[in-house]
């Protein structure tokens, strides 16, 4: 069997070596899933949601743990990680709520009884990628084991510590076995093997673009279900009637959160052109006083970028010669670490166009509403992204006017378990979270009793 070494970003030191699934070990493992969905969705909704709510209790026992690990293998904050296991925890408790409310329709037709039923799909692949290990799986697995259905989940090669410890986790909590199994392994092995396998029903895949486009195209051949959540190149917004101090004072926690390695980063900066001049001069202490540094202290704010590869990858956007506007600080030594940057490109620059995925930001002027909005959705993507006016009527026409699934105005928010989450255009497909993602792990079937006149 192979291996792969799981290194800590912040050291560079060898945190553990991980066994990878083959091929033969995906098939085992969806003849096992299929027979444990079949007793998994026959059993009462209320023991359905119970097992569900067992396995948040025992996620919430184990924050510490799932939140160590993180900071270890993937280098996040540990105020966020923590955030993180609790979300896990959260999007299990919220969707243990789903097997008692599929409740199907009575649609009322002529000569008898109509009803809809909302039968799980089978055996789910779910493919995570590194950024958000935890938080991402979770999106995938609990809405699928709520409708029914039993989860694969492939964990990114890079970061699969808390997957396979969740994996764990749910046997302790008294998940039937085989049910829910975590594979560790090749996008190439295990990825390709869940897209190709004829048992697999759905795959949801978070990941790049280039990746998904693959997925998408392999499911195509047995009509497969998919979910895509891809690549992102989100805008902020400032306009010139905003309070101009706060959106500085928070653009570089919307775009260097988990060192912009979020899908969601706001990695271009929109700025008004009269205020442009002012909104760099609050944004330089800003970006001065992000905290970079031991992901394992409590006031660090941005952690190492996840491998040396990527480091690399995010390095490339800024040569030599880049239109670096001011740099934060980073520390030296072992580790991935690269500081807050901040560019000042032409629109055509690749640093504008293509997505980084680590901290370094566009800012670019723009001269009224209109070309807000053209520059914004001058992108293949359409994932996040924010707004910044205090006029209210400018903020629900820019809204609707972004070609992108999640806005907030005045703020960075993106995700919520409680409301939908998922991109436009070449940033994914379907929807993850709130209350109808459960739908999307089941198919409808509508069944026509006939009723005999009396
Ligand atoms: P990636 O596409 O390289 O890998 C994602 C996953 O796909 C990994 O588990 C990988 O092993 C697997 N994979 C690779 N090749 C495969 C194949 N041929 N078939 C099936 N699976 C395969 O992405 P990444 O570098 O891990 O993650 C970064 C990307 O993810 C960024 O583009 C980011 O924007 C995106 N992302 C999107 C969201 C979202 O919700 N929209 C969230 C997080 C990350």
């Amino acid at each position: 069997m192979s291996t792969s070494d799981v290194i800590n970003p912040a050291t560079e030191e060898l945190l553990r070596t991980v066994e990878l699934t083959d091929e033969a070990g995906v098939d085992d493992a969806v003849a096992r899933a299929k027979v444990a969905q079949q007793k998994w969705a026959a059993l009462p909704p209320a023991e359905r949601a119970a097992a569900l709510r067992a396995f948040a209790a025992v996620v919430d026992a184990h924050i510490d743990e799932l939140a160590a690990l993180e900071v270890a293998n993937s280098g996040h904050p540990i105020s966020g990680a923590e955030w993180e296991a609790g979300h896990v925890r959260d999007v299990l408790n919220y969707y243990s709520a789903a097997p008692e409310r599929l409740s199907g329709k009575q649609i009322p037709v002529a000569g008898g009884l109509d009803v809809t039923f909302n039968e799980p799909l089978g055996v789910v692949g779910v493919i995570t990628p590194w950024n958000f290990p935890m938080t991402i799986a979770a999106w995938g697995f609990a809405p699928a084991l709520a409708a029914g259905n039993a989860v694969l989940l492939k964990p990114a090669e890079w970061t699969p510590l808390t997957t396979i410890r969740i994996g764990e986790l749910a046997l302790e909590a008294g998940l039937p076995a085989d049910l829910f199994q975590v594979l560790p392994g090749k996008g190439s092995v295990v990825g390709e093997r869940f897209v190709s396998h004829p048992d697999i029903r759905k795959i949801v895949f978070t990941g790049s673009t280039e990746v998904g486009t693959r997925v998408m195209a392999g499911a195509a051949a047995h009509v497969k279900r998919v979910t895509l959540e891809l690549g992102g190149k989100s805008a902020n917004i400032v306009f010139d009637d905003c309070d101009l101090e706060r959106a500085a004072a928070t653009a570089p926690y919307g775009v260097f959160d988990n060192a912009g390695q979020d899908c969601c980063a706001r990695s271009r900066i929109l700025v008004q052109r009269n205020v442009y001049d002012r909104f760099m001069e609050l944004l330089e202490p800003a970006v001065k006083g992000v905290k970079v540094g031991d992901p394992a202290s409590r006031d660090t704010e941005m952690g190492p970028l996840v491998s040396k590869a990527h480091w690399n990858s995010v390095a490339s956007f800024v040569p030599d010669d880049a239109p670096v506007a001011f740099r934060g600080d980073a520390p030296s030594g072992p580790g991935y670490w690269f500081p807050p940057t901040v560019l000042t490109p032409q629109r055509t620059d690749r640093a504008v166009r293509e997505e980084i995925f680590g901290p370094v930001v566009a800012v670019l002027p723009f001269d009224d509403e209109a070309d807000a909005i053209a520059l914004a959705n001058d992108t293949p993507y359409g994932l996040s992204g924010s707004i910044w006016t205090d006029n209210l009527s400018r903020a629900v026409r820019v809204a609707r006017a972004v070609e992108s699934g999640n806005l907030s105005v005045n703020s960075h928010s993106s995700v919520r378990y409680n409301t939908p989450f998922g991109g436009f255009k070449q940033s994914g497909l379907g929807r993850e979270l709130g209350p109808d993602a459960p739908l999307s792990f089941t198919e409808t079937k509508n069944v026509f009793f006939a009723v005999q006149e009396a």
